[in-house]
């Protein structure tokens, strides 16, 4: 059981002021692992006030003391591999291979990243007749969702630490040990007392007192857009700053070129990781409709391939959803599909056979999909496909480009001018060309309904930061 009752202020384990608790289950066996305590306002403010006074030293650091950290950061988390692996296996449900290769790693690349990158940071800069320098935001208050827990976090603390920020974090209800463990590898590395606080609780109480709070500087929030609106409407009571990373329902560009095989395979991998809990999810496949038949040939051949099971199964690729409610949400919309004129080509409503135990859904593609339909432009967050045709190449970038969202563009082929036209006519913040690895130094964000401000990197750490303009300096 992991039991942790009191909120981490000024460096500190410190008891709640209310005695709610939240119950935390595991998905993959419906059972209970553990509880949290609902937060309240006042356990909220003593942590905004403990940030507010660690804020003036922790600013002043000089950038190369907040590298070191950085990097003495990292190696503490590596030591807590192990660790991390078993805690974000047991709260999300993901499988031990998913969540070795990439949620593990990646918390721990924001780190190194941004220790690298804060040396070479220009924090001040002389143009014409004018001094520029970089200030602290102040302190932050970062909500994060539960579907990658690590990384979300890791993300929003390397870049307010490498910038001399002071944070409060409040992360999901569905996810708190992950970062119950950061706070572990915070205090070995010497991050000093006030400068991280860690307060559990809900969006309604602690999530909403952190996006109004009148001492709070900067919200850097990730999660549905629903939620974004609410927290940019606090924030514009007192021009609070907003960062927001929200949904996506991105697609991916099958040229006509391109190996069928490859393409399927890169589709189902898609819906498949982390159970389709992805923001960055490419969960609509535009195909020729030359190749369209063989396409769905290849998805059902390479299905399999995809086994969905118990996480600590290495052979495992797809978890459950991470919540009885999350599988509800699938299942509504895999009936809507099933509603719809669309095709089913595999999966549908209902468990998988012989996983009754666990909020387990199946891979689910649909064929024929209309690009205006329900499933096709609605985030689903599940393991769901939609495959959509298309008959020339500028008909697929006005498909892909039809969503309130631009969060991620995937692109599949092997022509270099077509690859190259499509990449930069889609309206997202990040394109990925042939499965390229992700880039941990480059911005990650969203155009339009996807979000406001960008992490990872140097984008990350400016978002942190307030330019100075001082002219006439002696
Ligand atoms: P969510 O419901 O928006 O919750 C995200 C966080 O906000 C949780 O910690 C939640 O607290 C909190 N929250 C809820 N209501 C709040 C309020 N009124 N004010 C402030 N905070 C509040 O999202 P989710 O279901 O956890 O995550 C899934 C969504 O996140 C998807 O839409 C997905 O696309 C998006 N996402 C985006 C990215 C990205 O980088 N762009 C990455 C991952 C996920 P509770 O603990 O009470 O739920
Ligand atoms: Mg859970």
């Amino acid at each position: 059981m992991y039991n942790y009752i009191q909120h981490y202020i000024n460096g500190q384990w410190v008891d709640s002021t209310g005695n709610e608790t939240i119950d935390v289950i595991n998905p993959a066996t419906e059972e209970k692992i553990g509880e949290i305590s609902s937060g309240t306002k006042e356990d909220l403010d003593k942590a905004v006030q403990a940030a507010r006074d660690a804020f003036p030293a922790f600013s002043q650091t000089t950038k190369e003391e907040r590298a070191d950290l950085l990097d003495r950061i990292a190696d503490e988390y590596e030591k807590r591999k192990d660790q991390f692996i078993e805690v974000i296996m047991a709260e999300l449900g993901s499988p031990v291979t998913f969540t070795t290769n990439v949620q593990y790693q990646m918390g721990l690349n924001h780190f190194r990243t941004a220790a690298k990158l804060v040396r070479d940071f220009d924090f001040t800069e002389n143009r014409e007749n004018s001094f520029i320098q970089k200030d602290a935001i102040g302190v932050a208050g970062l909500i994060t969702p539960w579907n990658f827990p690590t990384n979300q976090a890791s993300t929003k603390l390397a870049s307010a630490f490498a910038a001399g920020s002071t944070v409060v974090l409040k992360p999901s209800t569905e996810t708190p040990f992950a970062a119950v463990l950061l706070k572990e590898v915070f205090e070995a590395a010497g991050v000093p007392k006030g400068v991280f606080n860690l307060v559990n609780g809900t969006g309604s109480t602690i999530g909403n007192g952190i996006s109004s709070h009148p001492d709070i500087d900067f919200v850097s929030f990730t999660g549905s857009g629903g939620v974004g609106t609410k927290i940019m409407e606090n924030a514009a009571q007192d021009i609070k700053k907003v960062s927001l990373e929200l949904g996506g329902k991105s697609p991916i560009v099958v040229l006509d070129d391109a190996d069928v095989d490859y393409a399927a395979k890169t589709a189902i991998s898609h819906i498949a990781g982390n159970t389709g809990q992805v923001c960055t999810a490419g969960t609509r496949a535009l195909v020729p409709k030359s190749m369209h038949d063989d396409f769905i040939q290849a998805i059902k051949k390479y299905l399999p391939e995809y086994p969905v099971g118990d996480p600590k199964d290495e052979s495992t690729f797809t978890g459950p959803q991470v919540s009885e409610d999350q599988w509800n949400t699938v299942q509504d919309y895999i009936q809507k599909g099933i509603d719809s004129e669309a095709t089913l080509v595999a999966g549908g409503t209902g468990k998988p056979e012989g996983l009754e135990t666990g909020y387990y859904s199946k891979l689910t593609v649909f064929t024929n999909v209309k690009p205006e339909d329900t499933i096709a432009q609605e985030e689903i967050f599940g393991p769901v496909l939609s495959v959509i045709t298309y008959n020339d190449l500028d008909e697929a970038i006005e498909i892909a480009n039809g969503t309130i969202y631009g969060l991620a563009g995937y692109v599949v082929g092997n022509d270099p001018d077509a690859l190259t036209k499509t990449a930069k006519s889609l309206r997202s913040g990040r394109i990925v060309v042939n499965n390229e690895q992700a880039d941990f130094t480059a911005p990650f964000g969203g155009f339009d309904q996807s979000g406001i401000g960008r992490e990872w990197g140097d984008y990350g750490i400016e978002e942190f930061l307030e330019p100075k303009t001082i002219v006439g300096l002696p």
